[in-house]
C-alpha cells in the first residue's frame, strides 16, 4: 500500500473532535476550531473544537464538584478503577497507536509504546493507592502524638506537548488520579485525537465524570487554565519559553507548578566503550521520533583517539535508517510535527551551514519525492561543532545531531555541563569507576550508562533550565500530594 492508502485507511478511525467536560462531550468551543494536519501527508483532518476561558471554567467546576468523592472513595475501589483503565489501555493499544501516528507522525513502533507505557503507569500507580500514607513524627519534650496525612491538591491542571502524548498521560495523569486529584487536561491542538479517545476509555473504566476533563487547545486555552483560581496546581510539560509565561501567570494566584522542560543531552563516548553498541545508541536515540524527544542525546562527545572511526560508524547507521511512512515496518524516522517546525528546523540547519558552526556530515535538507506532501527532514549530523554555536547550545527538536571531540574525561564533563539544560546524560564506557564518577559529575536529572531507558518506578525530572519537580515512581506520586500535620498533646 502507498502511504496515501495506509493513511486514508487509518483516517477512517477519526471521529469529529469534541471536548470532555464532566460527563458531556462538547462539540463547540468558545475559542473556535482547529484544522489538524496529518504531518505525514499534509492532508487536513476533521476540525476539532478549541476550548477557551468558558470551557476551562466549566471544566474546573466539574472537576471541583467531582474531586471530593474521588478522594473519599474507598482506596480499594479507586485502585480497581485505575486498574480497569490500565486494562482498557492495553486492550486498545493498537487503536491508540494508530491515532498517535495520525496526530504527530511518530513511527508506529514508537507510537505503540505510548499506550503500553501508559497502561503500565496506571497499573503501577494503582498499586500505590492503598499503600501510600503519612508518617508518625517523633515528639519532644512532652508526650504528644504528631502525624501526617498525605492529601491531594484538589484540581490539577495538566498541560502537555504533542510528541509523546500517551507516555505523558501515564506519567502525569496516572499519578495525579492515584493521589486523589481531579484533572483538567489540556492537550495541544497539534495532537488531539489519541487523548480524546483516552477520555472515552476513562469513562468506560468507571472513573467518575468530572475527574478527568479534556479541553484541547493552544496558548489561549493554556493561559485560561493556568490563571484560573479554581485550579490548585499546574503540571506543565513543554518548552522553557512557555514555562516562563506559566510561572509568571501562576504567580498571580500563587499556584505551585511542576515544570518538565526541554533538553540538549550529552552523550559521552569513551575509547574503551563497546563502539558498535554505542554507535547504534548514538544514532537511533538522537534521530528517534525525528529528534522530537526531550531526553534524546543530541550532543555527541567523542574521545579524540576514536573520533574519526566512531563518527564514521554513526554516520553510516544514520544513512541506513529508513525514513518515511510511519506505518511501514522498519521506519524509524517519520515527519516533524508541522510546516512551522519544518521551516524552523531547516532554518537552523541552513544557518549552521552558512555560519560554519560545524562540518555537515550527512543530511541537511527536506525530503521530496513521494514524501514531499509531509514534513520529512533528512537525518542530519554536523561534526566538529563549535560548542558556543546555536546547534550546540539550543534544543532543535528535529533530526539534527551535533558532534564534538574531547581529549580527556575532565574536558568531556566540562563540555557536557556547559549548557543551560540539565535533563539527561549518557555515558558509554566499560570502565566501571569512570561510569560512576562521570554519572555523579554530570549536571542532569537522569543518566544512562551504556544504554538508556525510562523506568516506571524511577524519577524523571530536570535540573537547571530543564525544569523542576518529578514524574515517575513514588517521587512522581508525591508531586501530586501535600502533607498535612496533626498534633495532639497527650498530657
Ligand atoms: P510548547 O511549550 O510550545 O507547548 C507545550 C504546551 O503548552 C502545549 O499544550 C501548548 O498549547 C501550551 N501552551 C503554549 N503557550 C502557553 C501559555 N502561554 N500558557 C499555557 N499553555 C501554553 O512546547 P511544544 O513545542 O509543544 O513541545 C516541545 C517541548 O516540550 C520541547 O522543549 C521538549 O523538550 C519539551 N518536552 C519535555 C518533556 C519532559 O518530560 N521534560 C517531555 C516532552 C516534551
Amino acid at each position: 500500500m502507498t502511504m496515501a492508502e495506509t493513511m486514508a485507511k487509518a483516517e477512517e478511525m477519526l471521529r469529529p473532535g469534541r471536548m470532555l467536560i464532566g460527563d458531556q462531550w462538547v462539540a463547540e468551543g468558545s475559542a473556535g476550531e482547529y484544522v489538524h494536519i496529518n504531518p505525514s501527508t499534509g492532508k487536513a483532518h476533521p476540525p476539532i473544537p478549541i476550548g477557551g476561558a468558558q470551557e476551562i471554567d466549566q471544566a474546573v467546576n466539574a472537576a471541583r464538584a467531582a474531586q471530593p468523592a474521588w478522594w473519599g472513595m474507598p482506596r480499594d475501589a479507586r485502585r480497581d478503577t485505575l486498574l480497569r483503565l490500565a486494562a482498557l489501555l492495553r486492550e486498545h493499544a493498537e487503536e491508540l497507536a494508530t491515532l498517535t501516528v495520525l496526530d504527530n507522525g511518530s513511527p508506529y513502533i514508537l507510537a505503540l509504546s505510548g499506550p503500553l507505557a501508559a497502561a503500565d503507569y496506571f497499573t503501577y500507580y494503582a498499586g500505590w493507592v492503598d499503600k501510600v500514607g503519612g508518617q508518625v513524627i517523633p515528639t519532644w519534650p512532652a508526650p504528644a502524638l504528631d502525624y501526617t496525612l498525605q492529601e491531594p491538591y484538589g484540581v490539577v491542571g495538566v498541560i502537555i506537548p504533542w510528541n509523546v502524548p500517551m507516555h505523558n498521560v501515564g506519567q502525569v495523569i496516572g499519578a495525579a488520579l492515584a493521589a486523589g486529584n481531579a484533572v483538567l487536561f489540556k492537550p495541544p491542538e497539534l495532537a488531539p485525537f489519541t487523548v480524546l479517545r483516552f477520555g472515552e476509555l476513562v469513562l468506560e473504566a468507571g472513573i467518575p465524570p468530572g475527574i478527568v476533563n479534556i479541553v484541547p487547545g493552544g496558548p489561549e486555552s493554556g493561559k485560561a487554565l493556568v490563571s484560573h483560581p479554581g485550579v490548585d496546581k499546574i503540571h506543565f510539560i513543554g518548552s522553557g519559553a512557555t514555562a516562563r509565561h506559566i510561572m509568571a501567570s501562576a504567580a498571580e494566584t500563587l499556584k505551585p507548578v511542576t515544570l518538565e522542560l526541554g533538553g540538549k543531552s550529552a552523550n559521552l563516548v569513551f575509547a574503551d566503550a563497546d563502539l558498535q553498541a554505542a554507535a547504534a545508541h548514538a544514532a537511533y536515540r538522537a534521530m528517534g521520533n525525528a529528534g522530537q524527544g526531550c531526553i534524546l542525546p543530541t550532543r555527541l562527545f567523542v574521545e579524540d583517539s576514536i573520533y574519526d572511526q566512531f563518527v564514521g560508524m554513526v554516520v553510516g547507521i544514520t544513512q541506513s535508517m529508513k525514513v518515511g511512512n510511519p506505518f511501514e515496518e522498519g521506519v524509524m524516522v517519520g515527519p516533524v510535527i508541522d510546516t512551522r517546525a519544518c521551516e524552523r528546523i531547516l532554518g537552523v540547519i541552513e544557518r549552521a551551514k552558512s555560519e560554519g558552526a560545524g562540518t555537515l556530515l550527512t543530511g541537511g535538507g527536506r525530503i521530496g519525492g513521494d514524501l514531499k506532501g509531509g514534513y520529512f527532514i533528512e537525518p542530519t549530523i554536523f561534526g566538529d561543532v563549535d560548542h558556543s554555536s546555536d546547534i550546540a547550545q539550543n534544543e532543535i527538536f528535529g533530526p539534527v545531531l551535533s558532534v564534538f571531540r574531547f581529549k580527556d574525561e575532565a574536558e568531556a564533563v566540562a563540555l557536557a555541563n556547559d549548557t543551560s539544560y540539565g535533563l539527561a546524560g549518557y555515558i558509554q564506557t566499560n570502565d566501571l569507576r569512570r561510569a560512576h564518577r562521570v554519572a555523579a559529575a554530570l549536571e542532569a536529572g537522569s543518566i544512562g550508562v551504556n544504554g538508556a531507558g525510562v523506568q516506571i518506578g524511577a524519577p524523571m525530572g530536570g535540573v537547571k533550565q530543564s525544569g523542576f519537580g518529578t514524574m515517575g515512581g513514588r517521587y512522581g506520586l508525591e508531586d501530586f500530594m501535600r502533607p498535612k500535620n496533626i498534633y495532639i498533646p497527650l498530657t
